[in-house]
């Protein structure tokens, strides 16, 4: 049984060499737990926040701890009521091959009702991130016009597809022709945009004649630049990841443009709006879970996954992750399903 844990804490752009993997025998479960295998691990940007000791929203992974993250398992023992061996689960087991938790702390599946691996990416967390950001804070209406980046990932394109079901135009930005052609072409958004383009900020504009009344803040950096003076009186600013500034070690360079942004926020009369998607699971999580599915069923959305195959590959993908080689909702397969 492997575990991959955290060797030694990044400076910048992680390393291969801040992770390594570790060989111990299959735990045992006590009362009322469960030892589980993993069949899917899911890789997410917020990972790269838990390897730092910087202040955040959770505890840091220690070092030389396992890394954290959400899992599809299979039950293969039970020591609880609450779920059955040869149960299908998701849990938050983290990067390894086998993990004990408490039975509560897993929720069943239903194989038979969508594959497994959409619990860690449409149908689960970054489907809700999308649905609960989008909805509760974006609030897009019928012809208004919604931007987002990271377009063709699981919850940029949940919130460009989600934002043309409720009527608005949605704008996608993305890197590279690939992955824009598949956000304009498979997943329907009205314009697809590269932020590697030179003429991005023009082709912003060309894309937004009338301005954006919802911008959906995935990436913060350049693309922030170019959207915010496109941002129009009233519009939202569901802030939601600034992955182009996970790896930073220090403030940008050049003159402090806070007062800019601060300025406009006021003259704009916006409302920037952070959010951890948790806070709205009690509220909201049941009837993502009733609308996705329909909507998934009838085609209105797609989503697209990137299955890397074995435990061993973990940290290379999540390092590519972070620089954008990953197409579509990155998981694991650590283990057959
Ligand atoms: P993705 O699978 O979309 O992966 C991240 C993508 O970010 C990359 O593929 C890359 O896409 C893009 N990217 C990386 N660097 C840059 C950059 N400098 N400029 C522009 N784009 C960049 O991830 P998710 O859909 O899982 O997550 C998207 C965002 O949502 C992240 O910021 C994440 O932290 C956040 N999030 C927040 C949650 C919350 O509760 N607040 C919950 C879940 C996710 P490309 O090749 O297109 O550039």
């Amino acid at each position: 049984h492997h575990s991959v844990l955290l060797a030694s804490r990044p400076h910048g752009e992680p390393t291969p060499e801040n992770f390594t993997i570790e060989r111990t025998p299959v735990p045992e479960p006590g009362p009322d737990e469960v030892l589980l295998r993993t069949i899917y691990l899911s890789l997410d940007p917020y990972m790269r926040g838990r390897m730092s000791d910087a202040e955040s929203y959770d505890e840091p992974v220690p070092v030389g701890g396992v890394m954290v993250g959400g899992t599809v398992s299979e039950v293969v023992a039970s020591n609880s009521d609450l779920v059955t061996v040869g149960d299908f689960v998701i849990a938050f087991t983290g990067w390894q091959e086998y993990a004990v938790a408490p039975a509560n702390a897993v929720r069943r599946l239903d194989p038979s009702r969508a594959p497994l691996s959409t619990a860690l990416g449409v149908l689960g967390m970054p489907g809700f991130t999308a649905y609960a950001g989008l909805l509760e804070i974006g609030r897009p209406q019928p012809s208004e016009t919604v931007v987002v980046a990271a377009a063709a990932g699981p919850v940029g394109s949940a919130v460009g597809q989600i934002a043309r079901i409720k009527g608005a135009r949605a704008v996608g930005i993305a890197g590279g022709p690939e992955k824009v052609r598949y956000v304009k072409e498979e997943l329907g958004f009205d314009v697809a945009l590269d932020h590697r383009s030179p003429d991005f900020v023009d082709e912003l504009a060309a894309a937004t004649p009338d301005g954006i009344d919802v911008y959906f803040e995935n990436v913060g950096g350049a693309v922030f630049d170019a959207v915010l003076p496109r941002v129009n009186e009233f519009g939202r600013i569901p802030l939601c990841g600034l992955i182009a500034q996970y790896n930073a070690t220090a403030l940008p360079e050049g003159p402090d443009r806070s007062p800019v942004l601060l300025r406009r926020i006021l003259t704009r009369s916006l409302t920037v709006r952070g959010f951890i998607q948790r806070e709205f699971v009690k509220a909201h999580y049941r009837q993502f879970q009733e609308d996705m599915a329909g909507w998934i069923a009838d085609g209105r959305v797609r989503y697209r996954e990137d299955v890397v195959d074995g435990l061993d590959k973990a940290p290379e993908a999540f390092l590519g992750m972070l620089r954008g080689t990953n197409f579509g909702k990155l998981v694991v397969q650590v283990g057959p399903d």
